[in-house]
Formats: structure tokens, sequence, C-alpha cells
């Protein structure tokens, strides 16, 4: 069956619950044994002393090791990018550094897109620099061959650890080849030792890019964004082999970022309407891009849903998109003044960052999400005072269409 049908029912059995239909919260910070026996076999399991027996079965320990609304709510979200296994976090930024501290220690290289989420670029910048882990950037504009070189020059390919990215990327929607990545991971690895492709694809996910199936090895999403989908939760979610997942499950123990009982619920409760969400907030957005295009006080709009055959990212957007996505970037004609103008005169879609949500959001990339980023380099993205970002919901889509004409009018 499709991941749409099982996301009511997938992983939840309703007589270990007293018959209750949905999954109920279980709201424990730990599990009772049945006997002493019991406990150490589930120990031995939980530390790797030995593997679980065929047939042998395991029960639940504590909440930070395991609970059910994170088992039932991981064993859901594997089937939409057919992965083996899924760790939830408390949020997105959890997810993303979790896997980073599991694999780069001081000396090692990361090799990253930009541009990238505001967070992450900080993590790398500030902390991962001080931790003396070597950082090199590249961008959508940059070949193989020229990312091959970097890497080379910088003396320290020998230690490359982890190729990270993000497409498309955030706000200017630019796509990264994740097949092209795979092959600069091959390229520089030693003997068998993976490097692994870490790709966040909070902007399509999980419904209209599956990475996995096109060379990376691990998957990351801010589950605050659609897969939440409501604005009211924040939450996070890796996914991979089962060998990744399990060395991302004993950091997190330790580090104690897992979700609690109660985001799990939540989430298992958006994920019910996820795809008919999605496509509402899609089939929005295709129709507000080519009604922007057209606007006399745009300027440019980022969507890939826009791009010509001509130009070198629409083979990319071909190759590993199934939709152009609900978030889409524009350049007004004129400067922050004006960029402001339209924000505050905004009646239905609300002035907010985060994005993915069933309500329509807008916001100012250059001085809110990416205020961080120097400017030499902000400006080199196409990231200036002109640009807003705007992430599509499920209203009608006459009504955002009037919205926005009657907010350009100010400007
Ligand atoms: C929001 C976001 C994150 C961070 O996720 P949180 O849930 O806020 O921690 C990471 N990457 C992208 C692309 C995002 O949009």
């Amino acid at each position: 069956m499709r991941p749409e049908s099982l996301m009511m029912s997938f992983g939840y059995k309703p007589e270990l619950s007293e018959g209750a239909l949905k999954c109920p919260i279980f709201q424990t910070s730990t599990f009772v044994f049945k006997s002493a026996e019991e406990g150490k076999a589930f120990f031995e399991v939980a530390y790797g002393h030995r593997l679980q027996k065929p047939k042998e079965h395991l029960g639940l320990i504590y909440s930070r090791i395991n609970n059910p609304d994170l088992e039932i709510l991981e064993n859901r979200l594997t089937l939409w990018d057919e992965a083996e296994a899924c760790a939830v976090f408390e949020s997105g930024l959890a997810a993303i550094t979790t896997v980073m501290l599991e694999y780069l220690k001081p000396g090692d290289l990361i090799l990253y897109s930009e541009p990238l989420y505001g967070g992450t670029d900080h993590f790398i910048s500030h902390f991962l620099r001080a931790m003396g882990v070597q950082t090199i950037s590249f961008n959508a504009d940059h070949s193989e061959k020229e990312i091959i070189r970097l890497v080379q020059q910088s003396g320290f390919s020998a230690k490359l650890a982890l190729i990270y990215i993000e497409t498309p990327a955030n706000p200017t929607n630019s796509l990264i080849d994740i097949a092209m990545c795979k092959k600069i991971g091959r390229h520089f690895r030693k003997e068998d030792k993976l490097i692994p492709v870490a790709v966040d694809n909070t902007y399509m996910g999980p419904l209209w890019q599956h990475p996995l199936k096109l060379g990376a090895d691990i998957v990351l999403y801010s589950a605050t964004k659609y897969i939440g989908g409501h604005s009211d939760v924040i939450a996070g979610a890796c996914l991979g082999s089962n060998e990744i997942i399990s060395r991302i499950k004993t950091l997190r123990t330790f580090l104690g970022n897992m979700a609690g009982p109660w985001t799990g619920w939540l989430l298992m409760r958006s994920l019910e309407t996820l795809k008919p969400r999605m496509e509402i907030q899609g089939k929005n957005a295709k129709k507000i891009a080519a009604w922007l295009v057209k606007h006399p006080k745009v300027e440019k709009v980022y969507y890939p849903g826009l791009l010509k055959k001509s130009d070198p990212q629409y083979a990319t957007f071909k190759k590993q998109c199934l939709h152009p996505g609900a978030m889409l970037s524009f350049d007004i004609k004129g400067d922050e003044k004006k960029a402001f103008a339209f924000l505050n005169h905004l009646e239905l879609i609300k002035l907010a960052v985060s994005l993915g949500s069933t309500e329509s959001l807008a916001e100012h990339p250059a001085t809110m999400t990416h205020c961080d980023m120097p400017e030499p380099l902000r400006k080199s993205m196409h990231i200036t005072e002109k640009m807003i970002r705007v992430s599509i919901g499920v209203e009608h889509v006459d009504d955002i269409i009037r919205d926005m004409e009657q907010a350009l009018r100010h400007v």
C-alpha cells in the first residue's frame, strides 16, 4: 500500500492499548519489566552487548531510549522515503547537529553547499570550526570538477568525513545535484570508509523529493515544517540505513535530544493529512508563481517550476524533484523600503518566519532568517534587500493572490 493509506494505522496495535483506535500518548518516563531476566535482556540488546535473537520480543526501557509514540512515528516516517530506519528529535537542528557530531571529529573536513538554513550555517561556522573541524563550501554554480579541486587545494582531502547539502536551498530555491555529491564522496573515499552525503530535505519532503533514491545516505527534516504542518510544534527527523540510524540513535540516547511522547503524538496526527495538505499547497504555489512572474512590480521569481529548459538547473530539477514545491521567493522592484511596504500591508498572509504550514507566511530573508550571513556572501547568493520569501498554505488560491495584489498596490 502507498504511504498515505498507512498513515492512520501503521505500526500500531489497538489490542495493546485497551482497543483504543488512536495511538494514546504514552506520557511515561519509564516502563515496567515483567521480570529481572527480561530487564537484563532488554539492556543487553539496547546497549549493543549482543544482537536481538530471532523471534525475540523486545520491550521498552526508558523514554530517552524508546517510547511507543516515537517508535510508531519513526516507522511511519520511513514509508515516504523508503528508508530502513528513522530517528526523531525535538527539533530539526537537533537532528542536523547530532548527525554532524556523530560523523565529524576534530581535524575532519566537512564539505557543504551554500546557502544553508541559518541555524545550520551558524553551527558549522562557529561551533564546528571552534572544535577544529575544517570546512569548505560550494554552491549551485560550481561543477563537480571545481568542487573536487576546492577539496584537493584545501590540503585536507584525506580527512573529508561528511558532505552536507540543502536542495532546494532556502531561500533561493537553487538546486544541488545529489548524485554528483555522491560521486565526489566516492572520489575521496579511503578503502571502504563511507563518506556520507546528508541532505536537508525540508523544502521538498517527504512528498516531492526522495534523496535516498538519488544517492544520498542520510535525509534530514525540520519536522516543524511540512511534516508537522500546523505551526504548533518544533521537531526533527533523520532517515537512512539501519547501520547509520543505529549510530545516530546511540548518540541521541546520550545527548538526550530525542522527541518527547507529546511531540510524537502531534506529528502522527499531522502525518494523516500530510499528502492532501502538501498537494493543495503545491497546486496553490504553481498558480501564484505563474501570476507573480507577470506582475509589473515584481522583478524576478525564484521557483523551480519557472526554470527555463536552457537553465543548467532545469536538468537537476527534472532529475530530482517530483514537484516544484510550495516555497517561492521573489524580488520586488525596489529596495528594503518597498519590500517592507509589501510585508506590512499583507492581511491574510502572516508576517512570520518558518514554512510548510497550513497558513501562508511571508518574511524578508536579508534582515530576518539570513541576517547572520556575511553581506558579501548574501549578495553573491542573490539574497538582497528586495527579496521576499513566501510559504504557500492551504487557503483558497484566489484569496492568497488577492492579498498579495492589494499589498503590492502599496509598493
Ligand atoms: C526550519 C529549518 C531547519 C531547522 O529546524 P528546526 O525545527 O527549527 O530546528 C533546518 N533546515 C531547514 C531547511 C529549515 O527550514
